[in-house]
């Protein structure tokens, strides 16, 4: 799950993609309307937390232009305006949720969870992969009926492979789609993960469900019929 957070505030929009880089979402973090609107233009984002005063505009802005165009990515706007106008507004302008500053993380993070849950209830409300379950409201991982503990991140791996499962996909992808476009720790994180993962989900009598493509990267192993 990638996120985008559109934050001139610096101090805050650190705690943001502090915090939600420890719950396992890829984040990014602009601090301009211009730089938010390349953004996503460029990139897929599951979310957008979307300050509405910004240096050079208003976030609503950016809402309704990302409307007209088409795209559906939830947006929470954050305001630090009460007034039940400017929630109007921002949900006039097509945003999803609104939170008025200041907020608590938790709240924050609820409010996400609920918003990223509302595609993932209305297509499949559980991924399958042959004897692999993931049920991303509930976080849960099993494999044959056993759950299987998994961090954040090994979970937003293995819900990336599930989500296209006939998908090779590339490292640089998953470590875009799992980390964050400016990841700049280990060259080999996404592979470590996958052995984590993999390591996770072995058990007696069973298959690695997670083929190498050499050179490239990695997907789930087709279920044979
Ligand atoms: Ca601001």
């Amino acid at each position: 799950m990638r996120i985008l957070v559109v934050e001139d505030d610096a101090p805050l929009a650190e705690v943001l993609r502090r915090g939600l880089s420890e719950d396992g979402y890829a984040t990014d973090v602009v601090g301009k309307l211009v730089d938010a609107r390349h953004a996503v233009d460029v990139n897929e984002y599951d979310l957008v937390i979307l300050d509405r005063g910004l240096p050079d505009g208003d976030g609503r802005d950016l809402c309704a232009s990302m409307r007209e165009a088409g795209r559906h990515t939830p947006v929470l706007m954050l305001t630090a305006r009460d007034g039940l106008g400017d929630k109007v507004e921002g949900l006039d302008a097509g945003a999803d949720d609104y939170l008025t500053k200041p907020f608590d993380y938790p709240e924050l993070t609820a409010r996400i969870r609920a918003l990223l849950r509302r595609p993932a209830e209305a297509q499949t409300p559980v991924l399958t992969h042959g004897e692999l379950e993931m049920d991303p409201a509930a976080r849960r991982v099993s494999r044959s009926s056993i759950t299987i503990p998994l961090t954040a991140r090994e979970f937003s791996l293995l819900e990336v492979l599930l989500r296209q499962p006939d998908a090779t996909h590339a490292r640089t992808d998953l470590l875009e789609r799992v980390w964050d476009a400016n990841y700049d720790g280990l060259s080999n994180v996404v592979d470590v993960h996958v052995a984590n993962l993999r390591r996770k989900l072995d058990l007696p009598g069973m298959d690695d469900p997670i083929e190498t493509v050499r050179g490239v990267g990695y997907r789930l192993r087709p279920v044979s019929t």
